[in-house]
């Protein structure tokens, strides 16, 4: 029997079948890692094959993890060098920003951006709270969010107190898997819980499991909006996995630059101070913003983690 795993609770992991059960589940005793540099071997939205557990009627093994299409990760927070899964097979990818409460920088949303290019993962830019804008500055956001529709990204604007934002929001999740992510008082739990009304029910009842001695760290957790409509949380997730970008790949992952590439005079240029460079050229034109190029230069230097 085939399952998708909703989430992870240290050993226990809870997997979704096709007729909507939950099972629990344990993984098999001589569970290889595919990966020796991958702290967790099963990660939320994992297609897992399951047998019977003979020992224990109540739950279930999984057996082995079907190939994915597309995964994020992040920096093992325990084990150094280690990275850890926060998700897998997603369609989309989605930041939650808000203007002031909290503050999204720019650079945040560079950074998701980025990991999301890297990871072959549909960006989308949900701007949250929009209730809270007086007219001007929500005409100032979109101004600004003007930059990046233009190099493809789907930007939403939403109150999730609002019922017919919520409504246009479950159209834009409609068929997809869909990560949520942003810092934490973005408002992801009450955007989950509009769309989900009993979500917060199924935390529960899922914890109450998992106290029975085992650890509850979750990172990540899959919430049915519908049949074949699913949002994946990351609470606790401060940023997605920059880390493992290489610094000579960075510039393929911002799409103003990527379509420079190869018109630099050098074929190593990092695009920060070399002669005949596209990139600074466009820059100085004004064809690419100054954000954007701060972001880029930031990124490259390492020195982002906090902006
Ligand atoms: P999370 O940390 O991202 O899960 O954020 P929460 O969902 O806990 O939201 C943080 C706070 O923002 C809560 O007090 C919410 O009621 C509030 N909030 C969330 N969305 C909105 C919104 O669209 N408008 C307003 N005014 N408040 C919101
Ligand atoms: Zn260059």
């Amino acid at each position: 029997m085939q399952g998708i795993v909703s989430k992870s609770m240290g050993l226990w992991y809870q997997v979704e079948t096709a007729d909507g059960q939950m099972h629990n589940c344990r993984l098999k005793g001589k569970f290889k890692l595919q990966d020796k540099k991958i702290s967790n071997p099963v990660a939320v939205g994992d297609r897992v094959e399951l047998i019977e557990d003979k020992g224990d009627s109540s739950a279930m093994i999984i057996a082995d993890i079907l190939p994915r299409d597309n995964y994020i990760i992040r920096v093992s927070p325990k084990k150094k060098g280690h990275s850890h899964i926060i998700a897998s097979n997603l369609d989309q990818a989605i930041v939650v920003a808000t203007v002031g409460t909290p503050r999204t920088s720019l650079g945040f949303i560079d950074r998701f951006l980025v990991t999301a290019e890297a990871f072959r993962i549909p960006a989308v830019i949900l701007c949250n709270k929009i209730d809270l804008l007086s007219a001007d500055e929500l005409e100032s956001l979109k101004a600004k969010m003007t930059e990046y529709e233009a190099l493809g990204y789907r930007v939403l604007y939403i109150s999730a107190l609002e019922e017919k934002d919520v409504l246009s929001l479950k159209s834009e999740l409609a068929n997809k898997t869909s990560l949520l992510t942003g810092h934490s008082g973005v408002g992801k739990s009450t955007i989950i819980n509009q769309l989900i009304p009993d979500a917060e029910q199924k935390t529960s009842e899922i914890s109450d499991f998992a106290n029975k001695g085992v650890h509850t760290t979750t990172f990540a957790e899959r919430f049915k909006l519908n049949t074949d409509s699913y949002i994946i949380d990351t609470p606790g997730i401060k940023e997605l996995g920059l880390a493992e970008i290489e610094k000579d790949e960075l510039s393929h992952y911002f799409p103003e630059l990527r379509e420079l590439l190869g018109q630099c005079k050098f074929s190593n240029c990092t695009h920060t101070h070399e002669p005949g460079c596209a990139i600074e050229e466009a820059y100085q034109e004004g064809k690419i913003s100054q954000s954007r190029y701060d972001s880029y230069l930031s990124m490259l230097i390492g020195d982002d983690n906090r902006r």
